[in-house]
């Protein structure tokens, strides 16, 4: 994932070095979580695989212990952020009912969570 403008001061200085370690000494060069290899078609999508690193337990872009990063394929990484703002949407939602600020016609986001039971 590309590092947003606005959370570029967030990550560690060394964050290039941290990145290129986890995903091309740590990782020889493949997903963490499925094995595909770095610049090969990816088996299931068929898109070129490029690693990314990401941040695993804590989201946080300041979170940058080696423990805490993980080098991944693009659909690794999308299904892991996936959850990560389903929880984001379901938590928000939340936070907006208990404050008695929830819309009469909710966000197409919201209303399949909805549908799905989670709200
Ligand atoms: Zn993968």
């Amino acid at each position: 994932m590309p590092i947003r403008p606005e959370n570029k001061a967030r990550y560690p200085a060394d964050w290039k070095l941290r990145s290129r370690f986890v995903r091309f000494v740590r990782a020889r060069n493949r997903c963490e979580w499925c094995g595909v290899e770095n610049g090969q078609p990816h088996p299931t999508t068929g898109s070129k695989v490029v690693l990314t690193t990401a941040h695993v337990f804590d989201h946080r872009p300041e979170a940058a212990s080696l423990l805490n990063l993980a080098a991944l394929c693009q659909k690794c990484h999308n299904s892991h952020d996936a959850k990560m703002r389903h929880d984001g949407r379901k938590q928000r939602a939340a936070m907006d009912r208990a404050k008695g600020q929830g819309t009469l016609f909710p966000p197409e986001s919201e209303r399949e969570l909805v549908q799905e039971g989670l709200l």
